[in-house]
């Protein structure tokens, strides 16, 4: 970005932008680099002229929910990272069809599934745990036990790659694993979700079936961003990277946790080429031990060098 370019941002965003922004503070991996530019984005129309303003003038962005799933590398991100906040954290009945809900894409998953035990609606439970937005449980259709996000949307409410504020419903939609079909560059605004009556101590203990069984199974006392590869055809990426003999392999701050093979963790000060350094050794043993190409799960993002 040029300074001429800043100061128009300045003038459309506001206090709303900020420059130099560590995104350690906005990642569970808590590594990596600044992003050059964040901006906050409270409400619809503005965050749809500052979308605007960026394609005209060819400034990359990147939307960033809870940044639980991002490995941010070290040099940090060129442009602007938008985050989503005031009434991106609303929810809200919609229509008379209840009990669909219509929840802001910046609200955490934490959020969205205390007010749905409150109202007695299930079909999210699954989620619980997740430290993500609704924005990236849609956009990355995040699943857990069997079950995945993309089923319970029925719409998206978004800015296009154009910077229009519009809408796409269910048969627009495709959702894969730990994917969907949205454009780079779509910023999720709000989702409307289809959700199933149940009774609030059915859908609480439910929930709390789900947290009890990742205290078990993962690493949670470690920063981390979950899940680094997804899970090959009919198998699981942690057991291969188990029998490689790399569980409690180190580089650096960053640990392949002895827990749970697929989590790399941030034990003390990791760096982002830390994790990346460990990640390329954990292919490249699978690769020769299993012949299984393994694929990352968790979006790298950033440059190795400032921007
Ligand atoms: C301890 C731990 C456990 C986890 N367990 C699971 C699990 O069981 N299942 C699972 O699926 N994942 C899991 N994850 C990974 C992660 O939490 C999910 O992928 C989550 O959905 C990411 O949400 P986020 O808001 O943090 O998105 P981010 O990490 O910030 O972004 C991820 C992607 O979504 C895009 N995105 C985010 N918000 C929007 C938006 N509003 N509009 C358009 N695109 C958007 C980003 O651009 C990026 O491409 C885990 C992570 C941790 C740290």
């Amino acid at each position: 970005m040029d300074k001429t370019q800043k100061v128009e941002l300045l003038r459309i965003a506001g206090r709303q932008i900020g420059f130099d922004f560590p995104m350690s503070q906005h990642t569970t991996l808590r590594v990596g680099g600044n992003a050059e530019s964040v901006y906050e984005a409270s409400d619809p129309d503005g965050l749809s002229g500052v979308v605007s303003f960026l394609v005209k003038e060819e400034i990359p962005y990147l939307v960033a929910g809870k940044g639980s799933n991002l490995l941010v590398r070290d040099g940090g991100i060129g442009g602007v990272v938008i985050l989503l906040a005031g009434a991106f954290a609303d929810i809200q009945f919609e229509g008379s069809d209840y009990p669909d809900i219509l929840a802001g894409a910046g609200l955490s998953i934490a959020d969205l599934l205390i007010w749905c035990r409150e109202k007695g609606l299930s079909g999210l439970e699954f989620l619980a745990g997740i430290p993500g937005s609704v924005g990236g449980a849609v956009a990355m259709n995040a699943g857990a036990f069997g079950k995945e996000t993309g089923p319970r949307v029925r719409e998206i409410r978004l800015v296009s790659q154009r910077g229009q504020l519009t809408a796409r419903d269910r048969s627009r939609l495709r959702f894969s694993y730990r994917d969907s079909n949205l454009e780079p560059g779509v910023v999720i605004t709000n989702v409307l979700f289809r959700l199933d009556r149940d009774a609030p101590k059915t859908v609480s203990a439910r929930i709390a079936g789900c947290l009890k069984r990742r205290k078990e199974t993962q690493p949670l006392e470690y920063p981390s961003a979950g899940s680094i590869f997804k899970n090959p055809l009919n198998d699981y990426a942690g057991r291969l990277i188990e029998q490689a003999g790399l569980k409690g392999k180190r580089i650096g701050g960053a640990m392949i946790s002895n827990k749970h093979a697929n989590f790399i963790v941030n034990k003390a000060g990791a760096t982002a080429m830390d994790i990346l350094t460990l990640i390329d050794l954990a292919r490249e043993e699978v690769r020769r031990t299993a012949g299984v190409q393994l694929e990352l799960e968790v979006q790298i993002v950033g440059g190795a060098e400032k921007p």
